[in-house]
C-alpha cells in the first residue's frame, strides 16, 4: 500500500485510498443512500459518522436526495466548526453511457448539491459490462475523466463495478483508475484476488456494503450468530476484510445507531483486536477472531459436506449462460450458514435489476452436462442448480442500489 501525504494530522485509523499523493481515508466510508427521510436525518447521520472517525462519504446523483441533503448536513457541521482532520473525502458518481456536455452538466450539479468545489474522488457508477469500459477509455467518458481532472473539479478518478471479474481486471489493468468500489465479503471472496492486486499497485479499494449485500449480517440467522460465536457476524466480516487490506468499508446508515460498529472497530480511540499496531492491515484480527473465522468455515463444510462449491469457476462457461459459482454460492450460504433469507433476497432480484446483478437463474440450465467434466469437485451440478431454484425462488422482493 501506498504512503499517507505528510501534510496530514496524524490518525493512525486513516489508509491510503489511491496512489501517492494518497487520499487518506478512514477504514469505515458513510454510504449516504439509506438516510432519505429528511435533511435532518442525514444530519444526524453525518455527525454520528463523524463521531465514529469517518472521513469518507460516499454518495451518487442516483440516490435520490442524497447529495442535496447531504450538501444541507455538511454545511449545518461547517456552521459548528466541525469537520475531520483532514477535511472530508467525498466520492461521488457518474453513470457510463453519456455525452461529454451531459457528463460536465452531471458534475457540475453535483458540486453544486453537495456545495463544494472539488470532488475527491468521481467513480464511473456501475462499469458492469464492456461497453461501459469503453466509454470511459476511449469514448465520451474518456474526455470527461480527463475534462474534470484538467478543471481540478476531482482529485482522482475511479470506478464502481458490479461486472464479472474479467472485465473488473481488465479495468484495473487499463491504467486509468485510482480507486475502486468492489462487491468484497467475507461469504464472497471471488473478487479478493482482484482486490489485493490492485491495492499492491496502489490503488485504492472499497468494499461495497459488506452488512447488507455481504449477507445481511446485521441480522444474522441463529446458525451463522452461533458459529460465529463468541463474536458477531458483522465484526468478523469487517475485521476480515480490514485484515486483507481493503481500504474502507461502506456502511449505509439510516440512523445514527447503524454506525455503531464502527465507532467500536475504528474510532479514532478505540482499541482494535490483535496486537494494537497501527499499519493499514494489521492488528484487525486476534487469534480468537482468526480461531472463529476457521470454526465458521469449518462449520459451512460440515453442512454443505460434498455438496460445497468450491466457487473456482472452472465450470464456466455455460453455453446456456447459467453463472454457476454465484447460484451455487447462494446455495452455499443457504444450507451451509443458514442464510436462506439474504441468498432468497439475491435469487429472486436476478433478472430483475438489468447489469447490476444476474440475468439467468438456475431454470435456465438444460442439464447438458458441459459443466460436468470441468468441475474439480466432481459436483452434480444440474442437480445442484435444480436445488436451488427449489430453495430460493420466491416472490420478487424490493431492491436498493447494487
Ligand atoms: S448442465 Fe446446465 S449449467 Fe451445466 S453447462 Fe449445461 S446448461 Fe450450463
Ligand atoms: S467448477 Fe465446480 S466447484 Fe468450481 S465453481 Fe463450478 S461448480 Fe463450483
Amino acid at each position: 500500500m501506498g504512503n499517507l501525504p505528510d501534510n496530514l494530522p496524524y490518525n493512525p485509523g486513516l489508509r491510503p485510498f489511491g496512489p501517492a499523493p494518497a487520499t487518506a481515508v478512514s477504514p469505515f466510508t458513510l454510504g449516504t443512500m439509506r438516510a432519505l427521510d429528511s435533511p435532518s436525518q442525514m444530519e444526524s447521520v453525518l455527525r454520528a459518522a463523524m463521531a465514529a472517525g469517518i472521513n469518507h462519504l460516499d454518495t451518487a446523483p442516483g440516490y435520490g436526495p442524497a447529495e442535496t441533503f447531504l450538501g444541507l448536513a455538511l454545511a449545518a457541521l461547517q456552521r459548528d466548526n466541525l469537520a475531520p482532520p483532514g477535511g472530508w473525502r467525498i466520492t461521488s458518481k457518474v453513470l457510463p453511457g453519456c455525452d461529454l456536455a451531459h457528463g460536465q452538466e452531471q458534475l457540475r450539479a453535483i458540486l453544486e448539491r453537495l456545495g463544494v468545489a472539488q470532488l475527491t474522488n468521481l467513480a464511473v457508477h456501475g462499469l458492469n459490462l464492456a461497453e461501459h469500459l469503453e466509454w470511459a477509455l476511449h469514448g465520451p467518458g474518456a474526455e470527461l475523466l480527463e475534462w474534470a481532472l484538467g478543471e481540478g473539479l476531482v482529485t482522482q478518478v475511479g470506478f464502481s463495478s458490479h461486472g464479472k471479474p474479467e472485465l473488473i481486471e481488465a479495468a484495473l489493468a487499463s491504467g486509468r483508475f485510482r480507486f475502486c468500489s468492489l462487491h468484497l465479503h467475507l461469504f464472497d471472496q471471488t473478487r479478493l484476488p482482484l482486490a489485493r492486486a490492485a491495492l499492491a499497485g496502489g490503488l485504492g479499494v472499497q468494499a461495497i456494503s459488506p452488512a447488507d449485500k455481504g449477507g445481511r449480517l446485521y441480522d444474522p440467522p441463529a446458525e451463522l450468530v452461533a458459529d460465529c460465536s463468541p463474536f458477531h457476524p458483522l465484526e468478523l466480516a469487517y475485521r476480515f476484510l480490514l485484515d486483507q487490506g481493503i481500504s474502507t468499508l461502506s456502511l449505509g446508515a439510516e440512523q445514527p445507531e447503524d454506525l455503531a460498529w464502527a465507532a467500536a472497530l475504528a474510532g479514532p480511540s478505540a482499541p482494535r483486536g490483535g496486537s494494537g499496531q497501527s499499519s493499514a492491515n494489521e492488528g484487525w484480527l486476534n487469534p480468537e477472531q482468526r480461531a472463529a473465522l476457521g470454526r465458521l468455515e469449518a462449520a459451512g463444510r460440515a453442512r454443505l459436506g460434498t455438496e460445497r462449491c468450491g466457487q473456482c469457476r472452472a465450470c464456466l462457461p455455460c453455453p446456456n449462460g447459467v453463472p454457476i459459482p454465484e447460484l451455487l454460492r447462494l446455495r452455499n450460504l443457504a444450507v451451509g450458514h443458514g442464510m436462506e433469507t439474504f441468498a432468497a433476497e439475491r435469487y429472486n432480484l436476478i433478472g430483475r435489476a438489468g447489469h447490476w446483478w444476474e440475468e439467468l437463474n438456475a431454470e435456465a440450465c438444460r442439464s447438458c452436462g458441459a459443466c460436468l467434466p470441468r468441475c474439480p469437485l466432481e459436483l452434480p451440478i444440474p442437480e445442484l442448480l435444480a436445488d436451488t431454484h427449489r430453495r430460493l425462488s420466491a416472490a420478487p422482493r424490493r431492491r436498493l442500489w447494487g
